[in-house]
């Protein structure tokens, strides 16, 4: 790899992958698959320096949309913007020095790493000759209280001096723990949970029950927004969309139950779909407690006799950190747009115990089993 001396770059740091023993050049693997993807159309080039990647920057980079993107990357614990040098204390002081004049008036702290030991020089000389230097210019060094951090690393091949450091959401690169279903509703909850799902390295397939009358309608609705908000961070993730109506025809016997029936059928459609897609784990955005239909014998209820894990990263969540996350995240202002979910038409007065033996039941005086091969056959994928 030939790098230009004072080039600009970016560094890419991923955290947690180094802890994942014989199976770490996989998930780097996938991490730069994801991230090529991700920065697809941007004017760069991806190379791995031992444990980074550098992104090479070309002529029309645009660096702020490069950033931006890069926040997105589940795998990446964080990035920073660096200079390149040789391996070499004169070649270093010299650009490190370069650096400290643009920090005029700040407070800095100097720190130094060498991933390669054999030069003749250590991290202390360089601390020590970059602190002589800085102090001559009048700046003020700190390593408590600091504005801004000069972080010299000295690999084999270069050295990269950097003083912008960001934070990346870390986790595991997506699809290095497989495929999961997703229900996905119009609220604010399920898109969070989705992200957390994908933070653990799921590759998301959306599910979708609409009360509309046609696909067409649905696809107009904010769904699609909310999943391509959601594609940030895994691009071109399925979202099935399917039909309510042939549940709410065949679940009117239920009546307080029909909420938890309803939660019932969404279960069973996704482990179909989960099925066919190679997927195996199924994701909800309930927390206990949250409303009334989200009791312990209510979640234990739904998910009578569907044999895939089901999955609730929120379970613990309060609703004030829920919505944190999804402003983080960037789904919230979506979410809280009206919508007519299915849950909410069928929401009123819930019952708050249900018991198993009933719900086997209720599903077989509705033939719940029939009403999703059913409805599964009047879906619509889209891709
Ligand atoms: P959310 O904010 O995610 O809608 P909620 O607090 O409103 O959650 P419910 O309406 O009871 O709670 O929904 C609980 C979960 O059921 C949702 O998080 C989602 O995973 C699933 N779900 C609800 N409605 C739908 C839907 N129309 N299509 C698919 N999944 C849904
Ligand atoms: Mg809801």
């Amino acid at each position: 790899m030939k790098l230009n001396e004072h080039e600009k770059i970016i560094i890419v740091h991923f955290g947690e992958l180094w802890l994942r023993g014989q199976n770490r050049n996989v998930y780097i693997k996938k991490l730069a698959s994801n991230m090529r993807e991700i920065l697809y159309g941007e004017d760069i080039r991806i190379d791995r320096l031992y444990d980074r990647f550098l992104i090479r920057l070309g002529r029309d980079a645009d660096l702020e949309s490069i950033k931006k993107k890069l926040g997105y990357v589940f795998g990446i614990s964080n990035f920073e913007i660096a200079y390149i040098t040789k391996p070499e204390i004169k070649a270093i002081c010299s650009l490190g020095e370069e650096m400290l004049e643009g920090l005029d008036g700040k407070i800095v702290k100097i720190s130094s790493h060498r991933t390669y030991k054999e030069l003749p020089f250590d991290s202390i000389e360089i601390m020590d000759k970059l602190a002589t230097a800085a102090k001559k210019m009048g700046l003020s060094l700190s390593n408590k209280g600091f504005d801004v951090e000069l972080r010299i690393n000295v690999t084999k091949d270069a050295a990269f001096c950097s003083c912008e450091k960001t934070s990346a959401p870390g986790g595991l690169p997506v699809g290095s723990s497989g495929k999961g279903v997703v229900l996905l509703s119009g609220g604010i909850d399920s898109p969070v949970a989705a992200w957390y799902a994908m933070k653990r390295g799921v590759e998301p397939i959306y599910v979708h029950i609409h009360g509309y009358s046609s696909t067409d309608e649905a696809l107009k609705s904010k769904i699609p927004e909310i999943t391509k908000i959601l594609d940030r961070y895994s691009p071109g993730s399925k979202t099935y969309y399917l039909p309510s109506h042939i549940f709410q025809l065949g679940a009117i016997k239920a009546g307080r139950y029909e909420l938890i029936l309803l939660k019932a059928f969404m279960l069973m459609i996704a482990e179909k779909i989960a099925e066919k897609e190679g997927a195996v784990m199924i994701f909800t955005g309930e927390s206990l407690g949250q409303v009334a239909s989200q009791t312990p014998s209510n979640l234990a209820a739904e998910q009578n006799g569907v044999e895939m894990p089901v999955l609730r990263p929120l379970i613990g969540f309060d609703k004030q950190e829920i919505i944190k996350m999804a402003k983080q995240i960037g789904t919230y202002e979506l979410s809280i747009l009206p919508y007519k979910d299915v849950c909410s038409i069928n929401s009123k007065n819930p019952k708050t115990y249900t018991d198993i033996g009933r719900m086997k039941l209720l599903k077989k005086e509705t033939k719940l089993k029939s009403i999703v091969s059913r409805t599964l056959k009047s879906g619509y994928i889209s891709e």
